[in-house]
């Protein structure tokens, strides 16, 4: 995997970020470095740029980038899940929560542990299902 983090538009990954002002608010975009190209007696640089969000798209990845979370577009597939976990896990012991918000991501992780104990048992009886009609 590039260190680089990867675009969520389109999971190339990302040269740099740009920003556009206009009108007050800032957008921006991710941009996909390719080298130069000569068009007649100019260099140009060649880019592709992937549109990101305005600035709460910004403030979103600060945050994640806070709780060690990398942006991973949809190439990471179904282990995505697992990576954001992991990096939230570990996020624990290095980010000072209050007690509120201790108890707000408790009663969220217990919530998730149900909802993840149910989803394994219909896995499971979908799984005996098909042995008993395969045998
Ligand atoms: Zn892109």
């Amino acid at each position: 995997m590039a260190e680089r983090p990867v675009c969520p538009r389109c999971g190339s990954p990302v040269s740099w970020v740009e920003s556009q002002s206009k009108g007050g608010r800032t957008y921006y975009y991710a941009v996909h470095y390719y080298g130069y190209e000569r068009v007649g007696k100019r260099i140009r640089k060649r880019v592709r740029k992937c549109y990101l969000g305005p600035e709460l798209y910004e403030y979103v990845s600060r945050l994640h980038s806070d709780l060690g979370l990398k942006l991973e577009g949809a190439v990471a597939g179904s282990k995505r899940a697992v990576h954001y976990l992991d990096a939230f896990i570990e996020s624990l012991t290095r980010v000072e929560l209050d007690r509120a918000t201790l108890i707000d991501i408790l009663a969220k992780l217990k919530h998730l542990t149900q909802r993840l104990e149910e989803y394994v048992r219909k896995v499971e009886e979908i799984e005996r299902e098909e042995a008993t009609r395969g045998s």
